[in-house]
């Protein structure tokens, strides 16, 4: 049986950012209002493995700043407040984020004897025009290479995409996904750009010079997304900003932000892929659908939204979803039930 895994974030807030990038605000979204320190890090990890049932694989993440371009003296002592608990083996491994334009073989090492084994790299865009238009501050090629880099050094690695952002299209999200499936992560996560108080884009938005990125439009795009990097064997493992009390409470001003928007985007690819197995087989009366154990829930829709819509879409009067023996994301499909 494979043992179950927990992470324990610790936020670095804005930590080694160069500047800030206009849709971002790591206080709002984390709701650490300032980075760990040192002992921080001791006391949240042993508090995190108090909670954590016996058997679990535990991993610390250092989350929301730009790890690798924080002075090397204060990433060593982030780290080595850390690699006890990974020595004792009450850590079962690290992982941090950072850009793509901190990356070299210089850091790689000094993360390697500090005992990292996951490097989550933000690239948000691969197209050059959004990149600048968000202020990123680094190009597309310096997410090939960094991505090159930790993969040449062994570690697994993640990437960070995002939709909606200033001078994004549906297209370009479509490309940077592509181009991120080709760097063949060991996984990705995709968020959906959330207008954040506090931010320049919050201000872009209200002056009118940034159209909000919806939840409808964003679920569309990321069911297709989720065709590429499933199809291409890459988990995604996480879709939408995780959901806090923060940001439900107003920090999230607009924008792609829905407590449930994982479900909601694995809903509509379903739908997607429901109408095409239909169609391919004739609509009948009597229909059932087949789809992978777990999945009859994102299948159906949030209040039976896609069983309804099948239905009156195709004239079907009953329709049943079943688990069956499908991969996670497909769809067959057969008369009656
Ligand atoms: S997106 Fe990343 S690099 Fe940009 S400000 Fe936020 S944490 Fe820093």
């Amino acid at each position: 049986m494979t043992p179950k895994r927990r992470i324990i974030p610790i936020f670095v807030p804005h930590l080694g950012c160069p500047h800030a990038c206009v849709f971002c605000n790591q206080k709002r979204i984390s709701g650490a209002l300032s980075p760990a320190e040192p002992e921080d890090v001791i006391r949240q990890i042993t508090e995190g493995l108090e909670k954590t049932e016996k058997g679990t694989e535990v991993e610390a993440a250092f989350y929301g700043g730009s790890f690798t371009a924080i002075p090397p003296g204060e990433q060593e002592a982030l780290l080595g407040a850390a690699l006890p608990f990974l020595r004792s083996g009450e850590l079962s491994s690290i992982r941090l984020s950072t850009r793509p334009d901190c990356i070299d073989e210089e850091t790689l090492a000094r993360l390697k004897c500090f005992g990292v084994e996951t490097v989550e790299l933000g690239v948000q865009s691969m197209k050059k025009e959004v990149l600048e238009a968000s202020e990123r501050g680094h190009t597309p090629q310096d997410a090939e290479k960094a991505a090159r880099l930790i993969k040449d050094a062994g570690f697994k690695l993640i990437l960070q995409m995002m939709t909606g952002l200033p001078g994004d299209t549906p297209e370009f999200s479509v490309y940077t996904a592509e181009k991120l499936a080709e760097m063949k992560p060991d996984g990705v996560r995709i968020y959906p750009t959330v207008i954040i108080k506090d931010t320049p884009l919050y201000d872009m938005w209200r002056a009118g010079e940034y159209k909000e990125h919806t939840v409808e439009e964003a679920a569309e795009l990321c069911a297709r997304l989720l065709d590429i990097f499933e199809g291409a064997g890459i988990p995604v493992i996480r879709l939408g900003l995780n959901p806090t009390e923060e940001l439900s409470g107003g920090a999230a001003a607009g924008g792609a932000y829905h407590p449930a928007f994982g479900e909601i985007a694995a809903s509509k690819r379903y739908f997607k892929k429901a109408c095409s197995a239909i169609e391919r087989a004739g609509a009948a009366e009597k229909m059932t659908l087949i789809v992978a154990p777990g999945q009859i829930s994102a299948a159906t829709g949030q209040k039976r939204a896609n069983t309804e819509a099948l239905c009156r879409k195709y004239g079907i009067k009953r329709l049943k979803i079943k688990e069956g023996d499908v991969k996670k994301g497909e769809i067959s499909v057969f008369p009656g039930s």
